[in-house]
């Protein structure tokens, strides 16, 4: 193991041992390389850096208490990516290779999976870019795929908390039919001003109502959303969200534990009726809501200080199967 304060580290970059690349040339994916260099070196007409031809994933590999360092569903990653690929015209990554290279990847750096008992992980970003010089607005013919990963500290520093967020009006994240389905760059860009303000006023983070009529609950920010009342787990349905691979196995674990499960179009108004609500991703699994403040109408959901039960129950139980202490019935762990 390596000399790294696993107690105190942040949600920022730490320099790994090595990184995997695989190049797409010719119509094509290379052979997968590995590499100590943190630096691309691509060419300044490179579509990702003109026209947004930028992927990315997030998911995490967990040290164990039984010594294994485990995964969490990566072949969903690498259906999402390969979803992502369509959606900007990039060449798909196959499962298999994007597996491999995860894998890799997290053995290589195995040294910087951080301990148990720290609550940290290794968080590993895969990310696909177009590398072919293009001015014209159209696809290129060559990308690159690189993985590489990174110690994060656990997302609860003090244990499971509450937090709470601003609806803020003025801002959407991503159109209705537009990219708001795929894990690309621009949607973060798109986001970076409302995340800015939320942060500044004080709330975990920005949240987004639908944006065509403002009538509908979107997501948080970079999480998605849930609701929770009379045993019954809610979730949004819409164009824009972006898949989360974390709400999709607690709507399972949901079903599991008794609950019932909903996916469909929320009104804000039954934002009122909910006696839980959480927002849902790899980085916290649950962050429970506390309050949700419509900022522009003057309007507050008020979630409670504490977690709730059914939230709980569902952090607890999600996070014993990723750190393999509660049976993996759905096969969903991978070891590396
Ligand atoms: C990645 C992401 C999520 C969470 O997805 P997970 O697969 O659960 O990590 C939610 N919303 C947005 C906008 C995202 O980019």
């Amino acid at each position: 193991m390596k000399k790294i304060d696993w107690e105190n580290l942040p949600f920022g970059y730490l320099r790994t041992d090595y990184n995997v690349r695989c190049y797409y040339r010719n119509g094509k994916w290379g052979e997968i390389e590995v590499t100590t260099d943190e630096t691309l070196n691509i060419h300044m007409a490179a579509t990702c850096l003109h026209y947004g031809q930028e992927a990315f994933e997030g998911m995490k590999a967990y040290r164990c208490p039984d010594g294994k360092i485990r995964l969490f569903r990566p072949e969903e990653n690498a259906k999402r990516l390969q979803s992502t690929c369509r959606g900007i015209m990039m060449p798909e990554v196959p499962t298999d290779l994007f597996i491999e290279m995860v894998k890799k990847v997290v053995r290589l750096n195995q040294e910087f999976v951080p301990t148990y008992e720290s609550g940290a992980t290794l968080y590993i970003r895969p990310l696909l870019i177009g590398t072919g010089a293009q001015v014209g607005v159209k696809p290129t013919n060559e990308y690159l795929f690189v993985i590489f990963g990174t110690p994060v500290g656990p997302y609860f520093k003090g244990g499971f908390a509450s937090n709470p967020y601003a609806i803020m009006r003025q801002f959407d994240r991503a159109a209705p039919l537009g990219t708001g389905t795929y894990k690309v760059g621009g949607n973060y860009a798109a986001s970076l001003r409302a995340n800015h303000l939320a942060h500044e006023k004080g709330y975990a983070s920005e949240f987004y109502l639908d944006c065509k009529e403002k009538k509908y609950v979107d997501e948080c920010g970079a999480a998605n959303f849930f609701g929770i009342k009379n045993d019954t787990y809610i979730t949004p349905k819409s164009t824009s969200i972006l898949p989360s691979i974390t709400n999709k196995s607690l709507m399972q674990i949901a079903e599991d534990l008794g609950m019932k499960v909903e996916c469909r179009p929320v009104p804000e108004e039954e934002l009122a009726t909910f006696e839980e609500a959480g927002a849902c991703g790899t980085a916290a699994v649950i962050s429970p809501i506390s309050r949700l403040d419509d900022l522009d109408e003057g309007k507050s959901y008020d979630f409670g200080e504490k977690p709730g039960p059914w939230s709980t129950k569902l952090y607890e139980t999600l996070r014993g199967i990723q750190y393999g202490t509660i049976e993996d019935k759905h096969g969903w762990t991978m070891e590396v």
